[in-house]
């Protein structure tokens, strides 16, 4: 709470704390979340609109600071518009606090800016003693009703606000009903209840060792100290950090006239939606229960009935109900998410706000709006959640069915979508089992660039170790692939073939299943279906078959006019190139060309590359990987159909394509242990040369522009391989616009270095081919000193791109692969709120970014930049690099829809200054 900036109005006389909503006026409106909270700034917008609210007053969020500032004190002045607003209410009300005529009840209920379902306490029937309980049997002639309202509000005050366990009022409870003879609530009668209540007493006195509290004034000072208090509850603190609430935004206080849903069978309580938040099916959907309060239908003790049989019991409340909302629904242009109330067939409205929903309802409700002329497509932009595209491209689990199985643990969510299938735990046995049919899991403590075709065949990937950038993370997004990393809980015996977690010890060929949206792993086998959308897109389904499918490309289609910013992926490989178009990525930003070695027979040749130790054998191992690259990147210009691509020379360590010197050794003594073969002299000089290239500190050792510097004839064959496909493409008649893109550069003369190599050689193949081509030569700024010498670098580049992965490593210190290790604990300590890896860290690594646009702009003021880190598909840091004015983000082919979306939000937001 300490951040929160002190109250606009000092606390003066003229500062405003409670605002009041009653008699068809409210104090605020549907604007004022800040200072309301969701449910507040909703109940005064439904009073000004006329509809039927019982009066009452909010607290603002502003003496939630307050309390806290002042460890739990409240300054007198708040106190005193508090009683004036009760003064108010109990005039709108006709009824008056504690009295025995015609006693006023009200409820008191936490509301926050956003919505926090359940997460914070409430109080009803607040009000009620000794001596209005019997004003209230007697202005309801119902004794029954006035001591069940009793008994609750006691039991409710009893646990929420004196801290007494919910455990002692059941047992005296139940003890009464089985005196009585009876299991159901509904069979006590009066007598019966005056006898809980006297029990209940009973129970305040042990454990809170004072009477229950007889004086309403103090009974509602109680309760909303109570209410500001449940803000900082652990379940109400684990929510805000799993949703990005910040902490010192507070709640509001509502206290509001109570009306009832229990006297009788003309009174019913309920909660609904204007459409359906699955689906987003337009219907009226929601349930009720007649005859009883609000929690009782959320408490799941007694079954409520579909909303539809409200229009056979109660019919004009039910049309009433059927007409205001569907007024909300216009007035808000959403989705809204109601409660009600009927006492005595009167409709009562409680609370109405905007309705979560599925990534599936989000693009169904919006397209229907938009065809309902409720909203225009710019409308329609905002209102859908970037990342429920992705979540629409994800194979999914039958959530019916998912929820029955207990979560074994929980890991990064690294990419989204349903896996399920038998382990393994080497890409070996994951090829040879998807060969023979089977669906895998591939199980890794971590994975290495070996493992790309383990990972391609299988259903999923789960790892024990990594961060959200670390290698299988990257990948399997790339891929599309569901995958789980850092499940730190997982202790993996790869050798064993098997892994242990939560007390269970899962063996190769057992199923397991996981969801790569929420982290969470189940030990059994759950079906999945693929994504509808991306069968059209792989030819399985026709268009026009795909309601979903028109939807989605139509949501996309309305973003390109708000757009600025261009949109490009990541891949290196022909299909997910082709993939990546479709989905609306014009160009690649990033073909990462180590990628392309993984290649079925390929690694041996790498292999033999990196070993040589003279330029000699070097080269005739680069001249057999030339005419392999040659093809893979023709295959991408073509896929991109004359959009630019970007390829990167080689950056990765060389050592990642070797294999482990402990596993060497271990092979080693076998082969001595046999005496003297062949083999072993082979495998001593491998591992000679593989002790040779150890390097302690891999990430920040021989990679990136490094190679090119000390093997230029790796940059030499990578520049031909590109210009010749390019070169072919062009005499093919064809649009190719190659972008040769070097890594890692810290420092201008690298770049200058590697420049007049692929000058040099680009020259010399369009001179042997006979054809011009144009291309580019720029570089990757991800290392901090790139960044602040930018204008010099820019003298030397034609474009940049923000490897913001390596920036955010270098610029924190946090390794890419090692920070899966401690993350968790950083973020429980509240030291990060988010994974820097993940999203953009503006406040640390930008102004790093900001430095290197700036400069590299002074220089070349029209320089193009882009940015091809992980953060390129991710909405908040979008918004990000809107502000910062960069060309384009680029990432894996899945996230372009969601980038392309976010990408139009943040052009209009930022229009309007936000
Ligand atoms: C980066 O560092 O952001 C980047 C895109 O390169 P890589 O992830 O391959 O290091
Ligand atoms: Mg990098």
């Amino acid at each position: 709470m300490a951040n929160k900036p002190a109250p606009k109005q000092k606390a003066g006389k003229s500062a405003k704390y409670v605002y009041f909503f009653g008699n068809g006026k409210a104090d605020g409106n549907r604007g004022m979340k800040d200072t309301l909270g969701g449910k507040g700034a909703g109940l005064a917008e439904m009073t000004n609109a006329g509809l039927p609210v019982p009066p009452g007053f909010t607290i603002s969020t502003d003496v939630c600071s307050l309390y806290y500032k002042q460890k739990g004190k409240i300054p007198a002045n708040v106190d005193a518009q508090i009683a004036e607003n009760i003064r108010k209410l109990e005039k709108a009300a006709g009824a008056t606090l504690g009295s025995t005529g015609n006693p006023l009840l009200v409820s008191v209920r936490s509301g926050a800016k956003f919505s926090m379902p359940g997460m914070m306490d409430t109080i009803l029937n607040l009000g009620l003693n000794d001596k209005a309980v019997e004003g209230l049997k007697a202005r309801t002639s119902n004794g029954r009703f006035a001591y069940d309202s009793y008994r609750r509000f006691m039991q409710m005050f009893g646990s929420v606000v004196l801290g007494i366990p919910k455990d002692a009022f059941e047992h005296e409870f139940e003890s009464v009903k089985s005196a009585k003879g009876t299991t159901l609530d509904t069979d006590l009668d009066e007598q019966a209840l005056r006898e809980v209540v006297q029990r209940f007493k009973q129970v305040v006195r042990g454990r809170a060792g004072r009477d229950f509290p007889q004086e309403p004034r103090e009974q509602l000072t109680m309760a909303r100290d109570a209410v500001f208090r449940s803000w900082m509850n652990p379940r109400a603190q684990e929510y805000r950090r799993i949703y990005d609430i910040p902490d010192h935004i507070g709640t509001a206080v509502n206290v509001q006239m109570m009306v009832f849903g229990n006297t009788g069978d003309r009174s019913a309580t309920g909660v609904g939606f204007t459409r359906n938040p699955a689906t987003g099916a337009k219907e009226f959907y929601g349930e009720f229960l007649i005859n009883a309060q609000g929690e009782d239908v959320v408490a799941g003790i007694r079954t409520p009935q579909p909303i539809s049989e409200l229009a056979k019991v109660l019919p004009k409340a039910y049309k009433q109900l059927r007409e205001i909302t569907t007024r909300l629904e216009r007035n808000y242009k959403d989705v809204q998410d109601f409660e009600f109330t009927i006492q005595d067939e009167r409709l009562f409205m409680l609370q109405t706000r905007n309705g979560k929903r599925t990534g599936y309802a989000a693009v169904i409700i919006a397209t229907d709006f938009v065809a309902e002329r409720l909203i225009t497509p710019k409308e329609a932009i905002l209102q859908v959640d970037p990342e429920s595209l992705s979540q629409l491209l994800a194979p999914g689990f039958d959530q019916k069915e998912w929820r029955t199985i207990p979560v074994a643990t929980k890991g990064l969510p690294a990419s989204p979508g349903a896996a399920c299938g038998q382990v393994v735990f080497s890409a070996e046995d994951a090829v040879e089992w998807s060969d023979a049919g089977k669906p895998v899991i591939l199980v890794r403590r971590e994975t290495v660039p070996d493992d790309i075709r383990g990972m391609f065949v299988a259903q999923g990937v789960l790892t024990a170790t990594g961060g959200m950038t670390s290698h299988a993370a990257v990948v399997g997004r790339q891929m599309g692939k569901p995958s789980i990393v850092g499940a730190s809980a997982l202790d993996v015996d790869e050798d064993g073939k098997s892994f242990s977690v939560d007390g269970h010890t899962i063996k190769e060929g057992d199923f397991v299943s996981f969801d790569g949206l929420t982290g969470e792993v189940k030990l059994a086998k759950v079906a999945s279906k693929p994504s509808e959308i991306l069968q059209v897109l792989q030819g399985g389904l026709e268009p026009k078959k795909s309601d979903i499918y028109r939807r989605f490309m139509q949501i996309l289609a309305w973003t390109d006019k708000y757009r600025r910013m261009g949109v490009r992926a990541n891949a290196d490989q022909p299909d997910q190139a082709a993939l990546a178009y479709a989905f609306g990525a014009r160009g690649i930003g990033l073909c990462r060309t180590e990628h392309m070695f993984f290649g079925e027979g390929r690694i041996p040749i790498v292999q033999r590359m990196i070993l040589a130790d003279n330029e000699k054998d070097r080269r005739a191992a680069l001249d057999e990987l030339l005419p392999m690259q040659r093809e893979d990147f023709y295959g991408v210009f073509k896929a991109m159909k004359g959009e630019p691509v970007t390829i990167r020379t080689i950056d990765p360590p060389l050592h990642e394509f070797l294999p482990k010197r402990e596993e060497l050794m271990v092979e080693i003594a076998r082969l001595e242990s046999q005496q003297g073969t062949d083999e072993l002299e082979a495998k001593l000089k491998l591992l000679r040369r593989v002790e040779q290239l150890h390097e302690f500190n891999p990430m920040l050792g021989h990679r990136g522009v490094r190679l090119g510097i000390t093997y230029p004839e790796i940059t030499e064959m990578q520049t031909r391989a590109i210009l010749e496909a390019a070169c072919r493409l062009a005499k093919e008649g064809l649009k190719v616009t190659p972008e040769i893109m070097i890594p890692l550069v810290g420092h201008v003369k690298e770049l200058r270095d590697q420049r007049a190599v692929v000058n040099r050689v680009a020259e010399a193949v369009m001179k042997e081919q006979g054809v011009k081509v144009k291309y580019l030569v720029g570089t990757m700024i991800e290392v901090p000193r790139g960044a602040m010498t930018a204008d010099e670098i820019a003298g030397e580049a034609d474009f940049f791109s923000f490897g913001t992965n390596d920036l955010t490593q270098m610029t924190f210190g946090f390794s890419r692969d090692d920070v899966g290790k401690f993350l968790r604990v950083y973020q429980d300590k509240k030291i990060l709120d988010k994974d820097p890896f993940a999203t953009f860290d503006v406040d640390g690594v930008g102004p790093v970014l900001r430095t290197g646009v700036e400069l590299g702009r002074r220089t070349k003021p029209d320089l193009k930049i882009g940015v091809c880190g992980e953060h390129g598909g991710d909405p908040a840091s979008i918004h990000f690099f809107e502000k910062v004015g960069l060309n384009y983000v680029s990432c894996s082919p899945y996230r372009v829809p969601v980038a392309r979306l976010a990408a139009a939000q943040a052009a209009l937001a930022v229009k309007v200054g936000d």
